[in-house]
């Protein structure tokens, strides 16, 4: 992939720092012993020329970060001070009150832009391009002219299209994978006193559907506690936004909790605050109301530190081929001591995003439509958000089923409570599902079992 041009050398020692890693060869150490002083000469200008043009061929190269929450700013200043110039940066989330460790003084501005400025400004030379934009509204031309890319996102969906998009820039020649369609991608990852990161590079090592298990499903609470015994602030936030505030619609029937929006998590901070007093509950406060909203947990700065550092290094070795990169797991934890471990996550035959092998679903032809979609979204090799899915009946695209538009999915819903054979469904179909969590629409093919046989699932 072609850099952009860009100059080098713009202040004294600005490159002194990466030096020391990138002038380690050790032949040039075994060239001074065996020749003499003379040649030496020569060989430290070849030297020279060579660093040179390492420096102006790695930092040239354009990568993109994907969110500029607490771990992207981290990221973004660490890979702008250790001299990458070309950086853009995607964040669809403007600031509130509650990032203002993060942001000062600016809330209501889109994240990104703020980084953006603050980055360009404090580091000359460096040009970071902000998008105040959803990763999904890119398409692959965008993806494609960058030669690294940095994951600094807390939603596991965002993570899987990501990932989906860039195993879909993959070019393969006679079923061989071209190397050069290939881009690296790096992922940190925070939870509280927890962290990871992680280098894949798609189509060659473990993605992350690959690893999908490695991710639980988000915890839940008890309906029956939440709606009658209740013993942390918790449970009281979960009741106002799980039951009360479809029940009392306070800012109109079709309005939905939004997280971002802080007139709606004020509302849901202050009406637990009436049930917790009459449990007795103490503890609730509006930056915890928000975490049970969004499903976050407080960050940690010392842990989004210590993951973006990990992962800035990453893109140093790969930028740089200082050194082999990391292979390629990475786990952090520092809630009791200190703890890290570094192990090879390994790729799945059977990926349904990396491993182009159609996967196979299982099912007797009296299975209702309705049991294919649950094994969709609790699958944990899968865990589908809200698939739809299309099946080509006598030469025709039929839509079997489809959620997210209000009136496909009303027309479409009566073929939920249909058997796979009342739905005109044959042995060896070929089902196309498609869902948030992938760019991509994947192909399963429908091996229909035995009545007798109970249900049994089995991907390929
Ligand atoms: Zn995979």
């Amino acid at each position: 992939m072609a850099v952009e041009g860009c100059c080098i050398g713009d202040w004294k020692g600005r490159w002194s720092h990466v030096q020391k890693f990138l002038e380690r060869t050790e032949i040039y150490v075994y060239l001074f012993i065996y020749f003499s002083i003379f040649f030496s000469s020569c060989f430290v200008i070849f030297g020279q020329f060579v660093l040179h043009f390492k420096i102006h061929y790695s930092f040239c190269w354009k990568i993109l970060v994907i969110g500029a929450g607490g771990l992207g700013c981290e990221l973004l200043k660490n890979l702008a001070l250790s001299g990458f110039r070309h950086i853009h940066v995607v964040d669809m989330y403007i600031i509130d009150v509650s990032n203002l460790n993060s942001f000062s003084l600016d809330v209501g501005r889109p994240k990104a832009d703020v980084a953006a400025e603050f980055i360009n400004q404090r580091v000359p030379g460096c040009n970071v391009v902000p998008h105040f934009q959803k990763i999904q509204d890119f398409d692959a031309s965008f993806y494609r002219q960058f030669h690294i890319i940095v994951c600094g996102l807390d939603s596991i969906i965002a993570r899987r299209c990501i990932n989906g998009m860039l195993l879909s820039l993959l070019s393969y020649e006679d079923g061989v994978l071209d190397p050069s369609s290939i881009i690296p991608l790096i992922y940190g990852g925070t939870e509280g006193f927890k962290g990871n990161a992680r280098v894949s590079l798609p189509g060659m090592t473990a993605c992350i559907d690959c690893t999908l298990e490695l991710y639980p499903p988000q915890i839940t609470f008890p309906m029956c506690i939440i709606a009658s015994m209740p013993r942390l602030p918790e449970h009281c936030i979960e009741y106002v936004r799980v039951l009360q505030w479809f029940k009392d619609k306070p800012f109109g029937d079709a309005v939905g909790l939004d997280g971002d929006n802080p007139e709606h998590v004020q509302w849901v901070f202050q009406e637990p605050l009436k049930r917790a007093a009459e449990f007795n509950i103490t503890g609730d406060t509006y930056r915890l109301t928000q975490g049970v909203v969004k499903r976050i947990i407080p960050a940690v700065a010392s842990t989004n530190a210590v993951i973006a550092a990990a992962c800035a290094t990453e893109v140093f070795k790969i930028a740089t081929s200082a050194y082999i990169p990391l292979n390629n797991y990475l786990v952090f934890n520092d809630v009791a001591g200190l703890y890290t471990y570094t192990f090879e996550a390994e790729r799945k035959d059977n990926c349904s995003a990396c491993s182009q092998v159609p996967q196979k679903l299982q099912f007797p032809p009296s299975a209702k439509l309705q049991e294919v979609l649950e094994y969709l979204t609790e699958n944990a090799s899968l865990q589908m958000k809200s698939p739809a899915i299309t099946a080509t009946l006598e030469g025709i695209n039929k839509t079997l089923y489809l959620q997210t538009v209000a009136s496909i999915e009303e027309r479409t819903r009566p073929n939920l409570c249909k058997t796979l054979k009342e739905l005109g469904l044959a042995d060896r179909q070929e089902l196309a599902v498609a869902d948030v969590t992938t760019p991509q629409t994947v192909f399963f093919k429908l091996n229909f079992t035995s009545e007798t046989c109970s249900i049994k699932h089995v991907q390929n």
